[in-house]
C-alpha cells in the first residue's frame, strides 16, 4: 500500500473540529450549522457528543452555533446574533479572505464571476458577499455562454481545480472590457491534488478516502481518473472490495482534506488483510 505524501485534516478543518470538540465540552448545547465537515466518521464522533446538525439558526432555540470551515452569508451570521446565540465561527481563514475579495469586487462596481458548485455551501457564502450581479459557473461550456462584459472579477471556491481558475480567467480576459481578478484556490487543496497526480504516476489503483459530498475528495478522484487510474471513492474501510485488490502489486491510498488519519489507517489495514488472504489463496492453489 502506498500512502499519497499529503494526507490527514488540512488547517481549515482541523480548527472546525477542535472549535466544535472545544464548545461541546462546556456541556451547553451545541449546533453545527450543517455537518462541519463532509466526512462521515467525523459526523459521527461529534454526534456521540452530543452536538447537533441544524439547518438553519431558527433550528436552535439556545446554546451555541458553530459556522463551520465553509462559511456562511453574512445574513446567516446576524440572524444567529438576532436570536441571541452565541456564535463561534470557525469558517476558514482562506474562505474569510474569498469572502473579503468577492465583497471588494462588489463594493467596487464589478460584476462577480465565481466558479464553482452553485448549491456548495462555501458558494453559497461566497455568494451573500457578492452583491446583485454576479454570476455562478463550474464547467468550460458555462462560462462560454457568458455574454461580453464591462468590470468583470473573478473568485474560486476554493476546492476548485487550479486549471479550471486558469481557463476561465483566460476566457474572462476575451470577454470583459476591465477585469480583477483574485485567486483564491486553496493552495492546501492544490498540494493535495499534486500528491494524487504523483500517486497515480505510480499505481494502477487508487482508494480515495472521503464522504461523498466531499468536493475536494471527489476533484481527486476526478483527477486520478483523468490519467487513466482506477480510483475509488469510499468513505470507510469496509467498503474497501477484494476485486480491487486482487493482482495488484501496490494500491496508491489518499484522503480528502477532512478525512481523519484514523479513517484511512483503517482502509490500509483492510486492504493489506484483503491481499494477505489473497496472497495465501493463490499459494493454497498452486500446485505443489
Ligand atoms: S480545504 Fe483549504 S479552504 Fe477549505 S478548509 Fe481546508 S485549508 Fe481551508
Amino acid at each position: 500500500m502506498l500512502l499519497a505524501r499529503e494526507n490527514g485534516f488540512c488547517f481549515g478543518v482541523k480548527k472546525a473540529v477542535e472549535l466544535t470538540e472545544a464548545a461541546a465540552e462546556t456541556g451547553r448545547s451545541v449546533h453545527n450549522l450543517g455537518q462541519v465537515v463532509h466526512n462521515p466518521t467525523i459526523s459521527r464522533r461529534l454526534a456521540e457528543r452530543g452536538v447537533k446538525v441544524i439547518r438553519s439558526p431558527a433550528d436552535a432555540s439556545d446554546g451555541i452555533v458553530v459556522i463551520r470551515a465553509h462559511g456562511v452569508p453574512p445574513a446567516v451570521r446576524a440572524e444567529i446574533e438576532q436570536r441571541g446565540l452565541e456564535c463561534i465561527d470557525a469558517t476558514c481563514s482562506l474562505v474569510l479572505r474569498a469572502q473579503r475579495f468577492t465583497k471588494q469586487l462588489a463594493d467596487e462596481g464589478y460584476r462577480v464571476v465565481i466558479l464553482g458548485t452553485p448549491d456548495h455551501p462555501e458558494v453559497v457564502g461566497l455568494k451573500g458577499y457578492a452583491g446583485n450581479d454576479f454570476v455562478i459557473v463550474e464547467s468550460e461550456e458555462e462560462w462560454e455562454r457568458l455574454p461580453r462584459m464591462k468590470k468583470t472579477g473573478v473568485v474560486s471556491q476554493s476546492t476548485q481545480p487550479p486549471w479550471a481558475f486558469t481557463a476561465l480567467v483566460a476566457h474572462v480576459a476575451t470577454i470583459a472590457q476591465e477585469m480583477k481578478v483574485f485567486n483564491t484556490v486553496c493552495p492546501v487543496t492544490v498540494k493535495r491534488q499534486h500528491a494524487a497526480s504523483e500517486l497515480a504516476e505510480q499505481v494502477d489503483t487508487i482508494l480515495v478516502v472521503g464522504g461523498k459530498n466531499s468536493a475536494n475528495t471527489r476533484e481527486l478522484v476526478n483527477l486520478a481518473r483523468m490519467q487513466g487510474r482506477h480510483a475509488y471513492h469510499i468513505e470507510s474501510a469496509d467498503e474497501v472490495l477484494p476485486e480491487w485488490i486482487a493482482g495488484q502489486d501496490t494500491v496508491g491510498l489518499i484522503g480528502g482534506c477532512s478525512t481523519p488519519m484514523e479513517t484511512l489507517l483503517q482502509v490500509k489495514a483492510r486492504a493489506e488483510a484483503l491481499a494477505t488472504a489473497e496472497g495465501r489463496e493463490a499459494r493454497a492453489a498452486a500446485p505443489a
